[in-house]
């Protein structure tokens, strides 16, 4: 069988990725914040458990569903205080919002991202005629949509993989004409062999992360289940069958390691005010999964003094915002920490504001 080679990310290709996870490695731990909330629930904070401090150390940042909430220039200072080696996209910038997604392609971190069912929200299928904006989004991230695709951090010995683009999750294909002409996905079991395909080209040494835009068949059928239908009584399973089927012909059939499968689609919040989805699900061969959904993924920070006020406009900033990641650290290829963060960015300085620990992986007996 023909096995198509993984991309080589340009950053890496160009000496940024190396020298960004240089950077990030010789990086002093993330400042603590003594003057605000306590981060919950775990002891540690993120200021004492930084990634890059030593070899195999690896720090991930997952940006869910956009949703219009990007701003480059607050997004960057707030990647700088989380320091990820890399940085993941889960879909649905805007509505088909082009300016965003060219926005995100100028995020100067190693990334790797996926359109969602927004981001094909009025293109229903491929034109001859005109260049449509599902073809401009994915112009504008070039290797950087990893849909149906493998993308290499050799610095950091991890390949992405991206999974059907365009999901909207359940058991049929959604925008099935542009899948075909863009493609050549006709089925749920093309679908799955594409991207089986695909991660099977990751190189030997690399653990393998998947990024999709929902996540997989499989984890749960309850409202609040990581990708249960919370809009219908009873619930469901909504996640895509061909992520599930490829994950699990990949373990039966390869050796590839796959510590963690990365998506968004079903938010945080559940519909109708039925509270919060469970974020984090753990399946066979300590695969974690984890939906990055945390929509809106930007808040206008707490009220502010009258007096900080004029010593923002003084500097001519914009309101303080609080904007949303998800950290997963990694050792050696498996997860050791996830945390769901908030970081606020102000005109005098960011700083991390929230800390939920998600996961943290039990001590080994010696
Ligand atoms: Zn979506």
């Amino acid at each position: 069988m023909f096995v198509r080679s993984c991309s080589l990310s340009s950053w890496s290709a160009a000496g940024g990725a190396a020298a960004a996870a240089r950077a990030s490695a010789n990086a002093p731990p993330l400042p603590s914040s003594p003057a605000l909330p306590p981060s919950k629930p775990g002891p540690r904070s993120m200021a004492s458990t930084s990634a890059g401090a030593g070899a195999g150390r690896v720090r991930v940042a997952v940006v869910g569903d956009v949703h219009n909430d990007w701003n480059l220039d607050e997004d960057t200072k707030a990647l700088h205080v989380l320091q990820p080696d890399l940085v993941l996209f889960t879909g649905d910038y805007g509505n088909e919002n082009v300016q965003l997604v060219k926005s995100i392609s100028d995020l100067q971190f190693p990334k790797a991202a996926i359109l969602g069912n927004h981001d094909c929200w009025r293109t229903h299928q491929f034109s001859e005629k005109k260049v449509d904006r599902v073809q401009l989004q994915l112009e504008s991230l070039g290797e950087q949509h990893v849909g149906y695709n493998c993308l290499d951090f050799p610095t950091i010995k991890l390949s992405v993989v991206g999974g059907r683009p365009f999901s909207c999750g359940g058991d049929r294909l959604f925008r099935p004409k542009l899948l075909s002409k863009r493609y050549g996905v006709d089925n749920m079991a093309g679908s799955a062999r594409k991207i089986y395909d695909a991660a099977s080209g990751a190189p030997e040494e690399h653990s393998v992360i998947l990024l999709a835009h929902n996540g997989p068949t499989g984890l749960g059928s309850r409202m609040a289940d990581i990708c249960g239908r919370d809009w219908v009584a009873g619930g469901g399973d909504h996640g895509d069958p061909d992520l599930e089927q490829a994950i699990s012909d990949l373990q039966r059939q390869t050796g590839v390691s796959i510590p963690l499968v990365v998506f968004g689609h079903m938010h945080k919040s559940l519909a109708y005010g039925g509270g919060l989805r469970k974020m984090i699900a753990f399946g066979a061969n300590k695969t974690i999964y984890l939906n990055g959904a945390i929509v809106p993924r930007m808040k206008h920070a707490a009220a502010i003094s009258t007096r900080e006020r004029d010593g923002l406009q003084g500097l001519g900033s914009m309101a303080p915002t609080s904007r949303a990641f998800t950290i997963i650290d990694l050792f050696d290829g498996a997860v050791e920490k996830i945390s769901e963060v908030w970081v606020l960015v102000s005109g005098v300085g960011s700083e991390l504001e929230e800390e939920t620990v998600l996961y943290r992986r039990p001590r080994e007996h010696m």
